[in-house]
């Protein structure tokens, strides 16, 4: 079987190759990303494979079906670029639905914690052997009140991390999990409560309609002075420009972005001898109390053998089954698939 493989990375590479030989799969690797200029390099594919900035769309999905690829493997977990309203009937959409949520949550902590202990400032400093530390004050995480969006995967490895700093959680949730502890030390709230009383919100939902901008102009009217965002999930969460006022208002203490809302410009490549074009972007990363990461919340060792380990078994499964486990959308071909046909 033949994939393209869009939007390939050196470190794709190795993990993708090992299982792809020893599972009858030649991936043909592409730097670009997918998008309506370059799907005709599926011309010729069983398959495709994309990411996160991959674009998917209606006019993207028509032209695959057009070339005859049958399916297209998501190397990730979300699918919001995925348009799956158009691909239900026509494609068979697969996705790796977990490949370490202890990567994306430990990431979190990270910045949470580089943040507020000032470690990004201390490391360029101490490399000038400068040695001051005024304005290096921090605050303790202990005792402190998490608010924590989405308590699957990634949400509840990070709530268990933060229980180990001592601190309390507040979890909102559309769809609650009944086996998450209600004690002092995690409750669910409501969204306006969790608002209310968290020094620090980090969001965990997948991006839908629902959660589009959940940090707006309004949530952040509602939260406490000071308090400090992450936001590791999707960047269209964060309305941007309200954060960026919020940042500039002091309202907000803190910003810690591991996805931005237009990402798929700039993330994953090296614009450094270019002149950034989006002033938001720029004059974010330019404050000192925000941090910005390029999407890397997932990049380990392991997270990277579970996605290429996982995609292989979805590859494998659906052209020797017609069956996957991971897949979104089912097409129909009129028998067993309309029948069990889902799509969400
Ligand atoms: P998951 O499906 O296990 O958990 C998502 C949770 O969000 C579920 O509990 C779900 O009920 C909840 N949810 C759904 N709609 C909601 C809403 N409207 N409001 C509040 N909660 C809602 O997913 P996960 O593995 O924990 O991943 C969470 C998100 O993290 C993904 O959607 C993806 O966007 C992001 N992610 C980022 C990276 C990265 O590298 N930065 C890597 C992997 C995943």
């Amino acid at each position: 079987m033949k994939i393209a493989f869009f939007d390939t990375k050196p470190y794709d590479k190795p993990s993708f190759d090992k299982l792809g030989g020893e599972n009858g799969i030649k991936f043909k690797y592409f730097e670009t990303k997918l998008n309506e200029d370059t799907v005709d390099l599926a011309q010729g594919y069983d398959g495709v494979c994309v990411f996160v900035n991959d674009t998917v769309n209606a006019a993207v999905i028509d032209r695959l079906c057009e070339l005859g690829v049958k399916v297209i493997a998501l190397r990730c977990a979300g699918f919001n670029n995925v348009d799956m309203k158009h691909a239900f009937g026509k494609i068979h959409v697969l996705r790796v639905p977990a490949y370490s949520p202890y990567a994306v949550a430990e990431h979190t902590m990270a910045l949470l914690l580089t943040s507020i202990r000032r470690i990004h400032k201390a490391y360029i400093r101490t490399r000038d052997f400068n040695f001051s530390l005024s304005g290096m004050t921090g605050f303790d995480l202990h005792g402190k009140t998490v608010g924590v969006v989405g308590t699957g995967r990634i949400g509840r490895a990070f709530i268990n991390i933060c229980l180990g700093f001592g601190m309390k959680v507040l979890a909102y949730d559309k769809f609650p999990a009944k086996d998450l502890a209600d004690n002092d030390s995690v409750k669910y709230a409501e969204l306006d409560e969790l608002f209310a009383n968290s020094d620090i919100i980090s969001l965990h939902c997948p991006l839908t309609e629902d959660t589009h901008h959940i940090i707006s102009e309004d949530s952040l009217e509602k939260c406490k002075r000071g308090v400090v965002i992450l936001n590791t999930s999707r960047g269209a969460l964060v309305d941007a420009e309200a954060l960026l006022s919020g940042i500039k208002s002091r309202k907000v203490g803190a910003a810690c972005l591991d996805v931005y809302e237009e990402e798929s410009d700039f993330f994953f490549e090296d614009y450094s001898g270019h002149i950034m074009e989006d002033d938001t972007l720029a004059c974010l990363i330019s404050m000192p109390n925000v941090i910005v990461t390029s999407h890397q919340a997932f990049l380990t060792e392991e997270a990277l053998a579970n996605i290429a380990q996982t995609t292989v078994e979805n590859l494998v499964g659906f052209f020797d089954t017609q069956h996957c486990a991971n897949e979104l959308c089912y097409r129909s071909n009129g028998t067993e698939d309309v029948k069990n046909g889902k799509c969400f």
